[in-house]
């Protein structure tokens, strides 16, 4: 696992990658993710260094809840009226490749489930 601070998406925070934040508040940013899995990929995360869900605390509940709160608002206005889905993958099996906690959000096709 890569140390906390030093991830892709820490590095896109410090803004050592230049990546386009289609939202920012003093909470989280959300940023369009590169290796879209849908007409609609964002990636929304906290500015906090949280590694995965499972080692969130109850004191970053308000961070969890504006993730949700956020993502349904850039739902809105992407046009996503018909539905979309959000996803957190939380570590090895969980599927999560990267150690910053994140939120998918997806849209703009029909979704299948079970997902893989
Ligand atoms: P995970 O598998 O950890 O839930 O999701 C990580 C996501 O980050 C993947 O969907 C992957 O495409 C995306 N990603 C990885 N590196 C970068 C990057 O440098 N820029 C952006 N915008 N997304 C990235």
């Amino acid at each position: 696992m890569a140390s906390e601070t030093d991830t892709i998406f820490g590095k896109i925070l410090r803004k050592e990658i230049p990546t386009k934040f289609i939202y920012e508040d003093d909470l989280c940013v959300a940023f369009n993710d590169i290796e879209p899995q849908a007409p609609v990929h964002v990636i929304i995360i906290p500015k906090k260094t949280i590694s995965r869900l499972a080692t969130a605390e109850e004191a970053d509940e308000q961070i969890m809840g504006r993730l949700v709160i956020v993502a349904k608002k850039l739902a809105a206005q992407l046009g996503l009226g018909d539905g979309y889905r959000l996803v957190l993958n939380d570590g090895p099996k969980g599927g999560q490749t990267v150690y910053h906690l994140h939120m998918h959000l997806l849209g703009g096709r029909q979704l299948g489930w079970p997902p893989g």
